[in-house]
């Protein structure tokens, strides 16, 4: 009897991502691409999609964000204790690392489903006796180190993976690579299915590419070919050395260098955007492939506060396996029993922001909310371009702000972007208050999208690739305002769900005179009302039109029918 005997009895989807969100208390994710990624498992737990999730077990973390008194990021290993919430599992494979032998084990993280469905989470850990201390690094620290770091993590990942799969027992129907880091997996997989020389026609690669083309999926999620992770081949030789041959390397990977993104376009049959416009983005960037639009989505129950949770149980009660009810919160659910849910949420987070940083928020005036990764394309500051109309818009109708987001440790100006922040916030202090949450988390999240009332989303077109924050929110029944980029343009429609900042075309000089325009003109007054009616309205419209398709359900369900089952 083994821990794993509930899983390997039938063929399952392999999942493999860098990183993956499984709870708060394990720090294996730094953004939106690891929530992604544990909501991709969290929904095939509801819908008994069998997937085993594949990653590195990443000890150190990513890493806790402290603010100094200066408003700068300050970084803390965030080391976690597998045994606590893992099993450690027997087997151990071997993969060749700058001529090395490094060996891999793994964690088997049990994910519970909240209608009964449990899927396997392996861990992959080299921290072992057998290996040098070095290697025994590489599953350290999520997207710390260089070039040569991240390499040998992609190693552990890709290789390591499929090889620690089969060493385990399962079997797998299908491949899946959320974003490019995992890419090397296929090339194990060549490996797997080499053809003998004898069967071998000049010109040709001396492997079975088709039949690997057809065990592997791969969603892109970087709308921007300098996002894509490159090595050079000397690198690519001197730390995987010659697992496949190098010109059907260069051939597959890229002549000047090995893409990632390359590499798994022409490893997989399915390809995917994650959102529509990303799709359309990606097929001009790669001529020759075609890459579909599976919009990405979010995890109904992680996502929906407590308050909202009994609601929908009550008018909706199957909600959760089938978000598509949400629909019917227009005409089902009492304009008073919304308010009353999303003040309870409000409530719980003007709490969580005087917990953490003492202060006061007001209940009764407008909140906008603005929390993701602190970096230069997302435009956190893009609110404070011009700090005299800021003041000016809030003189008129008060509002607060509450800001979040970690900076990537390399990330000069993500960090510059947290200082500025805090100088703005300072410099606003006595017209409106403007409140950094610092640590940006899971938990920190959930209060965030559930508490406050208006959702600002002001990203660089187009580099938003889809964006999951905003349909946190709306399954809380909190509209939207947003540059019309990712899945905004999918979501938006005019006063129904929330609003647009600028329009779809436009460039990005006018996006900030947009934006208090619309918060002057529309937003504000809209939540300051007499009749509370309009605003209600539109809290059912972010509901009824948005969570009820943006969720990973839907998600699921199209990758189950479209990619898995081809
Ligand atoms: C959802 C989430 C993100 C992604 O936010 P975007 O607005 O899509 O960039 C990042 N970090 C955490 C902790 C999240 O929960």
């Amino acid at each position: 009897m083994s821990v794993l005997d509930d899983f390997i009895h039938e063929p399952r989807v392999a999942y493999f991502s860098m990183e993956i969100a499984l709870r708060n208390e394990i720090p294996t994710y730094s953004g939106g691409l690891g929530v992604l990624a544990g909501d991709t498992v969290r929904s095939a737990a509801d819908l008994a999609l069998p997937l085993v999730a594949v990653s590195l077990v990443s000890r150190a973390g990513y890493f806790r964000q402290a603010i100094d008194a200066q408003g700068r990021q300050v970084e803390q290993a965030a080391v976690w204790e597998p045994r606590e919430w893992a099993t450690p599992l027997d087997a151990k494979i071997a993969v060749s690392i700058e001529g090395r032998t490094v060996w891999i084990g793994a964690w088997l993280y049990v994910l519970d489903g909240y209608l009964g469905g449990r899927q396997p989470v392996l861990l992959l850990d080299t921290d072992l006796d057998e290996n040098r201390p070095d290697d025994r690094e590489i599953t350290h620290t999520l997207y710390g180190g260089d070039d040569v770091y991240r390499f040998k993590q992609e190693i552990v990942l890709g290789i390591g993976g499929v090889r620690l799969l089969q060493a385990l027992g399962f079997r797998i129907r299908q491949y899946h690579m959320n974003e490019g880091h995992s890419a090397l997996l296929g090339l194990e997989l060549l490996r797997r299915y080499e053809y003998s020389p004898e069967d071998l026609r000049p010109g040709e690669l001396p492997y079975d590419l088709p039949r690997v083309r057809a065990l592997c999926n791969f969603t892109t999620h970087t709308p921007v070919e300098a996002g894509h992770d490159r090595f050079s081949y000397a690198l690519v030789q001197r730390v995987l050395g010659t697992t496949v041959e190098l010109a059907a390397l260069r051939h597959l990977a890229g002549e000047d260098s090995l893409n990632m993104t390359r590499l798994a376009l022409n490893l997989s049959e399915y390809v995917n955007g994650v959102a529509k416009r990303h799709a359309e983005i990606s097929n001009t960037m790669f001529p020759g492939y075609r890459v579909h639009a599976v919009t990405n989505g979010v995890h109904p129950f992680t996502w929906t506060s407590e308050p909202f949770r009994k609601l929908y149980d009550r008018y909706l009660p199957s909600w959760c396996h089938e978000p598509e009810q949400l629909v019917r919160v227009d005409c089902c659910i009492p304009d008073a029993a919304i308010r009353e849910a999303h003040m309870q949420a409000k409530q719980a987070l003007i709490e969580q922001v005087r917990a953490r940083t003492r202060a006061a928020l007001n209940p009764t005036a407008p909140i906008l909310g603005f929390a993701r990764r602190m970096t230069a394309y997302k435009r956190p500051d893009l609110l404070f371009t011009d700090l005299e109309r800021l003041q000016a818009v809030a003189r008129q109708h008060a509002f607060q702000v509450v800001l979040a987001g970690k900076a990537h440790p390399h990330d000069e100006g993500g960090k510059r972007l947290i200082e500025q922040l805090h100088a703005q916030a300072r410099a606003l202090e006595d017209i409106m208050p403007v409140i950094f949450l610092p640590d940006y988390d899971m938990e920190i999240a959930q209060a965030l999208v559930a508490g406050v009332d208006v959702w600002l989303n002001t990203p660089l077109r187009p580099f938003e690739a889809s964006g999951t924050s905003g349909m946190k929110a709306a399954f809380n029944g909190v509209p939207n305002l947003s540059v019309l980029d990712g899945w905004w343009i999918e979501g938006c429609i005019e006063g129904v769900t929330g609003w647009a900042i600028g329009d779809a075309a436009g460039g990005d000089d006018g996006d900030a005179r947009a934006l208090y325009d619309k918060l002057e003109e529309v937003v504000l007054p809209l939540y300051y009302d007499g009749d509370p009616g309009g605003w209600i309205k539109l809290m059912k419209g972010a509901i009824s039109k948005n969570a009820s398709y943006f969720n990973s359900h839907r998600m699921m369900r199209r990758y189950a029918t479209e990619a898995y089952i081809r």
